[in-house]
């Protein structure tokens, strides 16, 4: 699997090399295989369980669910969310991070805030993806998969906000933790991206 050079700046970065950056400290320019790997196994059990509650009463029921994933995180929550990222201005047809790898790059890189309607489709989306189990889970009164899947999604997003929202370059996303400070050195680093924040970064 590829991932960026971990020794080169980003597309959008003015730096010449990524050495003695404090932004790395704290945020994640570049991703590898392990952040991938982890990403996999924190969101995996909420769509296992969700499928198997789907499957208890039909296995035909999955199909629309697969194809609402993969049309959302393949291509509507690219437009609205990932199109905002600086990640998104790198070179390659399809993305290279933690999240959505391999997604293809088809809309054009929007670097700067998300607008009111691109939020919304933003929360629809995964409304619809998590909220689709559970009209099975409930209609079927399969109370334990109920309870399991509901801790397994909130578990889900809690690991999700503490430990790579917390570190994300798409400031833009509506569940980025970055804090003033770093997303300020990042901005230093990435004027472009500063200017479409109508940030003025003085050097
Ligand atoms: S801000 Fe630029 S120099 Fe610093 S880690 Fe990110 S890409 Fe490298
Ligand atoms: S917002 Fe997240 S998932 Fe989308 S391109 Fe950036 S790092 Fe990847």
């Amino acid at each position: 699997m590829k991932f960026l050079d971990p020794n080169k700046p980003i597309a959008t970065c003015i730096s010449e090399t990524c050495d003695y950056c404090t932004v790395c400290k704290t945020l994640h320019c570049h991703f590898t295989l392990r952040d991938l790997i982890f990403f996999l196994l924190i969101v995996s059990p909420s769509f296992l369980l969700g499928g198997a509650g789907i499957y208890h009463i039909s296995g035909w029921s999955i199909i629309p669910w697969l194809i609402l994933i993969i049309g959302y995180f393949g291509f509507v929550e690219i437009r609205v969310m990932c199109s905002h990222c600086p990640h998104y201005a790198d070179k390659g047809s399809s993305l290279k991070c933690w999240a959505n790898y391999g997604s293809p790059k088809i809309w054009k890189y929007r670097p700067g805030p998300m607008t009111f309607w691109e939020k919304a489709i933003f929360f629809v989306g995964f409304a619809l993806v998590w909220g689709y189990p559970l009209f099975f889970l409930i209609s079927d009164f399969q109370l334990f998969l109920l309870i399991v899947y509901i801790l397994t999604v909130a578990g889900f997003f809690m690991t999700l906000r503490t430990f790579l929202c917390s570190q994300c370059i798409n400031f833009a996303c509506p569940l980025n933790t970055v804090k003033n400070e770093v997303r300020r050195d990042f901005f230093e680093r990435n004027p472009e991206v500063a200017k479409a924040w109508t940030i003025d970064i003085k050097h």
